[in-house]
């Protein structure tokens, strides 16, 4: 039995996530930690029989308690439970599935309590993958990425252990706008950002690859994981989502990995790295696909990708304000509190108005993200 802990149950990886350990008998959930949505963490917990979970607030912790008062099962809260459930003794690996900058301190607890991480929580690589990489490296634990693009590269990576990789070519479906110029978005809503033509996620993360801003977090995410300088990370935009990814080595041998868009692929082979399992799904058929297309981004319509590039290149603390200030900007758009293009200014005013600092600690971090809150609320008092 693998034993294993899942941050972020009831968000879509973390559903994802639960439909692997259904087809596979050899999975053992030992936790599970949820914000608010105790309606499905209570059937999480019915079907699955996990020994402790969490969630976000000490009330909604107490009602989950109340309806499951003639249940095995020990119900904590906020970031102490989170941490306990995420580094119990027999818990092998986490599934980091949180959104935000909240899985910072739960992944770092899990690493150095040795647990292996089954990476989708990407804030935590981007604003403290100084930290982290370091990290795993002395406690001797794996870091799996669960994240598409990066579950490719890893994959495509598979036997290169020491050769040299010129490029990692970074797939993006180029999300709803692909092709649409600036002056065209700006009247965009909320319903229409929602909409990806091949994935579907979180709101967050959905409204974040309509931006680019989530290939942006993605170029500073593979930077981190695979060790390569920013500028060696292409992003290509590939509509079908076919390709996941791909990585050029120094002979010009070009590595991808292909399948049809399904999370449950990255998650189920990170869960048993480096083991192949069945999974049930779709299978490409490359008669019906007929092509493949690329296209190069826009980056003059979506500036948060090349934005990402200036703050992964200057690194240090600015990708943590890019990071929660992006958080802020949706979050705002999607209570309709400013424009679409908006997302983008309330990043640009947040990165012009920071004092950089070059090696942040976990501790300065988490104050950078609550001072671009704090600055963000005075510029834009709305939220
Ligand atoms: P969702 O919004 O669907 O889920 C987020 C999860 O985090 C939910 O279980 C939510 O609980 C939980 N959560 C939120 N706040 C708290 C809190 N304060 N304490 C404890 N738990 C909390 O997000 P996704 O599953 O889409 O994304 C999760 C992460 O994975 C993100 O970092 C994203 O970038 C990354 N990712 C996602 C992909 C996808 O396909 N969805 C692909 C690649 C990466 P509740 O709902 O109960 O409030």
């Amino acid at each position: 039995m693998k034993k294993i802990a899942i941050l972020g149950s009831t968000g879509s990886i973390g559903t994802q996530t639960l439909d692997v350990v259904r087809n596979n008998k050899d999975l053992e959930v030992v936790s599970l930690v949820a914000g608010s949505n105790i309606d499905l963490l209570e059937k999480q917990i019915i079907e699955f029989h996990p020994r402790y979970v969490s969630v976000g607030e000490e009330e909604k912790a107490k009602e989950l308690k109340e309806r499951l008062k003639d249940k095995q099962v020990e119900v904590l809260f906020g970031m102490d439970g989170m941490t306990i459930c995420a580094t119990l003794d027999e818990v092998e690996i986490v599934v980091a599935a949180v959104v935000g900058m909240i899985g910072i301190r739960p992944t770092i607890a899990a690493i150095k309590a040795g647990k292996d991480i089954a990476l989708a929580n990407k804030e935590t690589l981007v604003t403290a993958g100084h930290i982290i990489m370091p990290l795993v490296k002395e406690c001797g634990v794996k870091l799996l990425p669960v994240d598409s693009e990066h579950s490719a590269i890893f994959q495509s990576l598979n036997g290169e252990k020491n050769n040299k990789i010129t490029r990692i070519l970074l797939t993006a479906s180029g999300g709803p706008f692909r092709g649409k110029k600036r002056e065209e978005l700006k009247n965009i809503q909320v319903e229409d950002a929602l909409k990806h033509p091949n994935w579907s996620m979180g709101r967050k993360i959905t409204i974040d690859s309509s931006t680019m801003v989530n290939k942006g977090l993605e170029v500073m995410e593979a930077k981190w994981l695979f060790d390569v300088p920013i500028d060696a990370i292409e992003v290509v935009v590939q509509p079908q989502s076919v390709i996941h990814s791909m990585v050029e080595f120094e002979d010009g041998a070009v590595m991808a990995q292909l399948g049809t868009p399904d999370m449950r692929l990255p998650i189920q082979y990170a869960l048993y790295y480096p083991e192949r399992r069945m999974l049930p799904g779709e299978r490409l058929h490359f008669e019906q696909l007929m092509h493949l297309d690329f296209e190069k981004p826009d980056m003059d319509t979506f500036t948060g990708l090349r934005l990402a590039y200036e703050v992964g290149r200057k690194g240090g603390s600015m990708p943590t304000v890019y990071n929660a200030a992006n958080e802020r900007a949706v979050a705002m758009f999607l209570n309709r509190k400013i424009g679409y293009l908006e997302i983008l200014d309330v990043i640009q005013y947040a990165l012009d108005q920071h004092k950089w600092i070059e090696n942040p600690t976990v501790e300065e971090i988490l104050v950078i993200e609550q001072e671009v809150y704090k600055m963000i609320e005075k510029k834009w008092p709305s939220l």
